[in-house]
């Protein structure tokens, strides 16, 4: 739990963060479509009244999977994101503000850091023309012409 940042003892009216998340960060998820990475994350928490605005800026690259030949790729992310946070009761759910228990405080960073890369990344992450595995390139194409034919 390094990434937790405790609301209820924030004074100043900003408070900045700053954080890298490399393959240790990624390969702890489950399921992740991410094998690693090297992402330098600054956030800047702003409270305003009883709300708090928590910008992200990531940085970096990560390792993921061609979608074309299966071979690692690295993946440029750069992304500027807000969301906002209050501090409430478990029972208020309001999908555009991240609700944080008011009875700990406890800002968790961990799923926005990770969320933001994955939605930084693009739909589909291929390597440049001509850049794939060779091998797999020549069996692509094989299967490609063979699906033709059935045709
Ligand atoms: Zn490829």
């Amino acid at each position: 739990m390094a990434y937790i940042f405790n609301l209820n003892t924030m004074h100043a009216p900003k408070a900045k963060l700053q954080y890298h998340i490399g393959d240790e960060f990624f390969q702890s998820k489950d399921y992740s479509l991410v094998k690693g990475g090297d992402v330098d994350v600054s956030i800047t928490i702003n409270k305003v009244g009883n709300a708090y605005g928590v910008r992200l800026h990531l940085d970096g690259k990560v390792f993921a999977s061609c979608d074309r030949c299966a071979d690692d790729l690295d993946v440029e992310v750069h992304s500027d994101n807000e969301v906002s946070v209050r501090l409430g009761t478990a029972e208020q759910v309001d999908e555009d503000v991240v609700c944080v228990d008011e009875r700990d405080g406890e800002l968790d960073l961990e799923p926005l850091m990770y969320d933001y890369v994955i939605l930084s990344m693009p739909a589909r992450c291929v390597h440049g023309e001509g850049q794939c595995n060779p091998d797999m390139q020549a069996q692509l194409d094989q299967y490609l012409v063979n699906t033709d034919e059935d045709l």
